[in-house]
């Protein structure tokens, strides 16, 4: 008995089919050799579908972590961010930033001591598997005091000693009334 595929469209014996419960006549529609050619083309389609969400995901979680190095390394500025965000629903400019003195940048501060610092914080968490900061020795931000960022108010601790000291002590703070 022979049977015609409907894709390549030759009559071929009944052995070039691969059986189904699914078709009237109990066969594939399509011979073997065509059949294996679809699921081959199907294969490579969804690998590369695979892929590419697997490629935007990766991308996603990049960005993500990227955003989240930039935000531990730029406290202040992240926390004016958050804090404009809240209040009024929109982030604010780089200048507003300086404005509502999220950051205090000076023009003497010397931007490669800085770099540094956030160097040495990057080495020293790579180096012994625990974070490390940057820390405002003097708070950017407090009621009493306003710290700059500059490199002499800088110096790298371990996040669990920053997180202790929060925005709320500097050296010779003045004693609670
Ligand atoms: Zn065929």
């Amino acid at each position: 008995m022979t049977l015609k595929c409907s894709a390549c469209k030759q009559m071929l014996e009944v052995g070039n089919f691969y059986v189904s419960s699914n078709s009237a006549r109990g066969y594939r529609y399509n011979c073997k050799c065509c059949d294996i050619k679809n699921a081959s083309a199907w294969n490579k389609q969804n690998k590369d579908q695979v892929r590419a969400r697997r490629n935007s995901e990766e991308q996603k979680l990049k960005s993500s972590e990227q955003h989240r190095k930039w935000a531990s390394e730029n406290r202040a500025h992240a926390n004016a961010y958050m804090r404009e965000w809240r209040k009024t629903g929109t982030y604010i400019t780089r200048d507003r930033v300086r404005q509502v003195g999220g950051v205090q940048r000076v023009s003497w501060a010397n931007k490669s001591l800085i770099k540094e610092a956030y160097r040495l914080a990057r080495l020293r968490t790579k180096e012994t598997g625990i974070q490390w900061h940057v820390d405002h020795i003097v708070p950017l931000s407090n009621n009493i005091v306003c710290g700059l960022h500059v490199e002499s108010n800088l110096r790298v601790i371990t996040a669990k000693e920053n997180k202790v000291k929060s925005n709320r002590y500097w050296p010779d703070m003045p004693e609670a009334p």
